[in-house]
């Protein structure tokens, strides 16, 4: 039951078959997932979920497909990927629309998860006439000693709840160029989202006359996730999730030999250092920290402030957070959305009791919104609680909106501070002090995958390798050389020359 400020889970229903339409896909009607809004936090459809012998028919017609388009050549595979990026930037907004009913994002959050999925499809179409391997000196005579880049086979993708749409895009546009074949099995809490991107995916391959093989979707839960996992067909797992996720599919892929490129949980920190500009720091810290309600993986989690401003950044900030606009992701204005279930509300319910009792003092929110219009649904004033010491519970990461404030006094601390984590995602300092911020970015500073200066810990941008060290799992996604990821290095001797020269000057007969 909903009241006025937030829509109604059947005009809800209604949006979503609406951009499923346009995006031309029915839903598939039936039994074993149900797609749900955390907008209201209710039911939408109940979906067929795929069987454990569908997954199995998927994985056969992705390995067949494999076969031809490993050898079609790299920019005509690009023609697939340009077409689904002209496909996604005409369907922009209705996909928008369902990654903020499923995933409760706020509209420009949305929008830009899409603008990042045309992004790397750009991308990718510029690097399939760019798969380059080297030619490299050899050391014998009338020889020639080069690298190939050949494709890999099918590649499992498995996505979180959170980017539901463009971390399949980041793998899947690479795969695709790379002239891998793609089976992916989304996450069971945004299936609509995932039927929409599989579909235009479909469409594009009818539009350019590839087999809709080269991309499978498995609409289902964990299960069918390890059915990918254990699968040796599957050349490469990409698994982007939670460390606990990982840390089950990491051996699993490794105890068959197969290749795994995992992204998983962060506890991103910004320094906050006495040069800083506050002025610049701030929206950047609040956006870090609250926006997409806390629920991404290179959301700010640990603020490490000298204890010389702590006190005035710690009242900015609560300021800020007090007038931050909770509620109806659709609505204009919202900035904070709701969590993704109830069980995330809890979660976060916990940390902050957990943190209370490890001597912690919450300064701001905290509390439940919207609870009578929606029961069901998870809405959660971002929280900041100031801490005595880097205790256990801030050492986790909770996905949901809570900052830890801590204070250092010199900035080797800070940056110990910043590494004294599992995790090693995502970190910033905001200082106008060269020196410490190059220090930061140096070999002896952060430890994190991403580290920034005056910039927050999120919204990276698609032409920079995305991941991180540690219990994130060190695998790299998006731009740079992470295509390399997706293919297979052969390297090869030719003699031209009519001599047999063994290497290492070898005499042998
Ligand atoms: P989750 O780990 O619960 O699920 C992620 C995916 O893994 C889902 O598709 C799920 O069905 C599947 N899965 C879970 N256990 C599995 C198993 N044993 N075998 C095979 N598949 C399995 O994560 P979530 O709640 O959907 O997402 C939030 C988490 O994801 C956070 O920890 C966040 O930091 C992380 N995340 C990381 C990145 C990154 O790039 N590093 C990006 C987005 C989210």
């Amino acid at each position: 039951m909903t009241g006025t400020t937030l829509p109604g889970t059947d005009a809800l229903r209604e949006r979503a078959l609406a951009a499923l339409g346009a995006a031309g896909v029915t839903p598939p009607y039936g039994e074993g997932l149900t797609a749900r809004t955390p907008i209201t936090g209710e039911a939408l459809f109940d979906l067929h979920a795929t069987t454990a012998s569908e997954a199995d028919e998927a994985i056969v017609a992705a390995a067949g497909a494999f076969r031809t388009w490993c050898t079609t050549p790299a920019p005509a595979r690009g023609g697939l990927v340009r077409r689904l990026g002209e496909l996604l930037r005409v369907h922009q907004s209705e996909l928008a629309d369902l990654v903020t009913i499923e995933a409760g994002k706020i509209r420009s959050e949305a929008l830009g998860e899409i603008q990042e999925m045309i992004d790397i499809c750009d991308f990718a179409v510029g690097l399939s006439r760019q798969l380059y391997g080297r030619t490299i000196a050899s050391e014998r005579p009338g020889h020639r000693l080069a690298e190939s880049w050949h494709p890999l086979g099918v590649a499992g993708v498995i996505s979180a709840f959170n980017f539901p749409a463009a971390v399949w895009s980041w793998n899947t546009a690479l795969a695709l160029v790379c002239g891998d074949t793609v089976v992916w099995k989304p996450s069971a809490a945004t299936p609509l989202i995932s039927l929409a991107c599989s579909g235009l995916l479909d469409r594009a391959a009818q539009d350019v006359g590839v087999p809709r093989e080269v991309h499978r979707l498995l609409l289902a839960g964990r299960e069918v996730g390890e059915q990918l996992v254990d699968d040796s067909r599957v050349a490469l797992i990409s698994a982007t999730g939670s460390t606990r996720m990982g840390r089950e599919v990491g051996p699993r892929v490794a105890a068959r030999f197969g290749r795994s490129l995992l992204e998983l949980g962060g506890n991103n920190a910004s320094i906050v250092t006495p040069s800083a500009d506050l002025e610049l720091a701030l929206p950047g810290i609040v956006f870090a920290a609250a926006g997409t309600a806390g629920q991404r993986c290179t959301t700010l989690r640990r603020l490490i402030v000298h204890r010389d401003i702590a006190d005035e950044v710690v009242e900015r900030l609560v300021a800020a957070y007090r007038k931050l606009p909770i509620g109806d992701p659709f609505a204009e204005g919202t900035l904070v959305g709701p969590l993704i279930t109830a069980e995330a509300a809890e979660r976060m319910r916990d940390a902050l009791n957990r943190a209370e009792a490890e001597g912690g003092k919450v300064l701001a929110g905290g509390g439940r919104r919207l609870a009578e219009d929606a029961p069901a649904a998870a809405y959660a004033e971002p929280a900041i609680v100031r801490m005595p010491e880097q205790t256990a519970v801030v050492r986790a990461e909770t996905f949901a909106p809570i900052l830890y404030v801590l204070t250092y006094r010199d900035f080797d601390e800070a940056i110990a501070l910043n590494n004294a984590v599992p995790q090693g995602l995502s970190s910033s300092v905001f200082t106008r002090d060269q020196q410490e911020a190059e220090r930061f970015l140096a070999a002896d500073g952060s430890d994190c995958g991403i580290s920034n200066v005056n910039i927050g810990t999120s919204g990276a941008e698609i032409g920079g390798a995305f991941g991180g060290e540690k219990e994130t799992g060190g695998g790299r996604e998006s731009g740079s050389d992470a295509w390399r990821s997706y293919m297979r290095r052969a390297t090869s001797t030719v003699n031209y020359s009519s001599q047999l020269t063994l290497a290492q000057n070898v005499s042998f007969l």
